[in-house]
């Protein structure tokens, strides 16, 4: 790869919340840096487009940001200067029940234990003991492996939980069904069986992000975020090209760093035979998950929730009981489509009206499906919603759906409609791509990976590109 890295100059590929967190990170140390995103947009999984009506704005991918809020990497940014808001929902999280009652989550505690019956004690010494590690754990868990832990109790705390399935530490934190099935929502998020090690992680991680933070949405899309980094990057004197895929390492500048935001499978297409022999096949063997199947909805009125708290939540799971999710997410492990599948429902318009016309609503809503499939569920999803929300067909006045297939036609980073950029179990969790403590270093001199396919994985909180591009800072320094 000749001489790479001897001079402050960085290519980034792909123009996800990674990829613009590691532009900007090394534009910040007075790197001239260029971004190529192959897409006419920039944002990748945060983009919002018009999928349905005139006037109704649609995340295609990402709207809830309780991890980009309090993520280290994107809070310290100045991004409200470039019109980027939150608006938060009074309820973060229901789950209802098919009695017509929810559990819910908000950013006061006492409002889920009193929701939860004889097990609100026990939610609050399990996810309250959390919140009170937080400021700990989770700058440790947004990275590779951290080595030496810094607060080891705290994490140690976590972690015995933590390294669990969701099914026994549901089983053993809680007595009642509630509890059971509130935390299960959480847990399957995780895009893992419910009876696989560390699932639990998934729903304490989740479940402490949605108290504290509240799980805002950004005021006008996603979009919105995407476009400020850009603007910020711009600041600092980045540049961001559009429609400009990277077919080939080799055809970028030989003086520049590279760092990629795009995951194993894509990264073996870029680098050719450049990449040695051992590293191309740890990179081959890369596990990717469950893919997604997702509704977009222009609603005539708000989805007619039969509890309550649903209507002013902004995330709603959907799947009633623990064990019911449980059989959705094994059924899709083992490469079936679930009959009653667990569904994420999230309903931006209940705070952030801007989003459609006076009066109108969105909504989206996404059930897990096996890697590649391209099943319709739109009728499963609509059944479940139904199940909770009678008479939410007639509100309906436009959809627009999208297959696991489509998904990554989409973003061709979410291969077979894998949203996390590769399965997150527990060999994958930190081993990601590869068993590393610099996992986002290639073998190829001064080319990174910045994707959620390395370290701390899936979601809006730019914390692998951070790290990838203090890496590459290191790196630089070193030489
Ligand atoms: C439907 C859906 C719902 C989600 N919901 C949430 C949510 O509510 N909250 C949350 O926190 N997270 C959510 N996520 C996950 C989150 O959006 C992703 O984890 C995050 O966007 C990953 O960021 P990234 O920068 O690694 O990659 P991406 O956002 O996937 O961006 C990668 C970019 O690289 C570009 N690219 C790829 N190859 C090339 C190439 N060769 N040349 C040039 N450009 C290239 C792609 O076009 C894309 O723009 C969701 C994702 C999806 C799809």
């Amino acid at each position: 790869m000749g001489l790479r890295g001897s001079t402050r100059r960085a290519v980034v590929v792909g123009s996800g919340p990674n990829g613009l967190l590691a532009a900007i990170t090394l534009a910040e140390a007075g790197w001239s840096v260029s971004v190529y995103e192959a897409k006419a947009q920039a944002g990748g999984s945060l983009r919002s487009e018009a999928r349905t009506l005139p006037g109704f704005v649609h995340d295609v991918g990402a709207t809830v940001l309780g991890l980009a809020e309090q993520s280290p990497a994107l809070r310290r940014l100045p991004l409200a200067s470039y019109g980027f808001r939150l608006a938060k929902p009074r309820i973060a999280l229901a789950h209802p029940f098919d009695d017509g009652t929810a559990a819910v989550v908000t950013t006061a505690i006492e409002d889920t234990v009193a929701t939860l019956g004889s097990d609100g004690r026990a939610w609050r010494a399990l996810v309250g003991a959390l919140l009170d590690d937080w400021e700990h754990v989770l700058p440790q868990i947004l990275g590779p492996v951290p080595l030496p832990p810094r607060a080891p109790c705290a994490l140690m705390r976590f972690g015995v939980h933590a390294v669990l399935s969701a099914r026994a530490l549901a089983r053993l934190s809680f007595r009642d069904e509630r509890a059971r099935a509130l935390f299960a929502g959480f847990a399957a998020h995780a895009c893992l069986p419910l009876d696989a090690p560390i699932s639990a992680a998934f729903g304490l991680v989740l479940a402490a992000n949605a108290h504290l933070s509240g799980w805002g949405v950004a005021v006008g899309g996603s979009q919105r975020l995407a476009d400020a980094l850009v603007a910020h990057l711009q600041t600092l004197g980045g540049t961001v090209h559009l429609d400009a895929p990277v077919a080939a390492l080799a055809h970028l500048p030989n003086d520049a760093v590279v760092l990629c935001d795009v995951t194993p499978r894509q990264f073996l297409q870029l680098a050719g035979d450049s990449a040695p022999q051992r590293y191309h096949r740890q990179l081959a063997r890369y596990r990717y998950g469950f893919g997604v199947f997702k509704v977009d909805y222009a609603l005539r009125e708000p989805i007619p929730w039969r509890a309550a708290e649903c209507r002013e939540a902004g995330t709603v799971h959907l799947g009633g009981t623990f064990d019911e999710i449980a059989r959705s997410e094994d059924a899709v492990s083992r490469g079936l489509l679930p009959d009653a599948p667990y569904v994420i429902v999230v309903q931006p318009t209940v705070c952030d009206p801007s989003r459609a016309p006076q009066g109108f609503h969105t909504a989206w809503a996404y059930c897990h499906v096996p890697n590649g499939s391209d099943a319709d569920m739109t009728a499963r999803i609509e059944a479940q919603i139904e199940r909770f929300a009678p008479g939410f067909r007639a509100c309906i006045l436009a959809r627009a759906t999208m297959s696991a297939p489509q998904l990554e036609r989409w973003n061709p980073n979410c291969i077979g409609g894998d949203i996390n950029g590769g399965m997150q179990d527990w060999r994958q969790l930190y081993a990601r791509p590869v068993p590393s403590l610099r996992p986002y270093r290639t073998p190829l001199r001064g080319v990174y990976l910045c994707s959620s396919s390395t370290p701390p994985g899936g979601g809006v909180h730019g914390m692998a590109g951070w790290h990838a591009a203090h890496c590459a800072l290191a790196d630089a320094r070193a030489a």
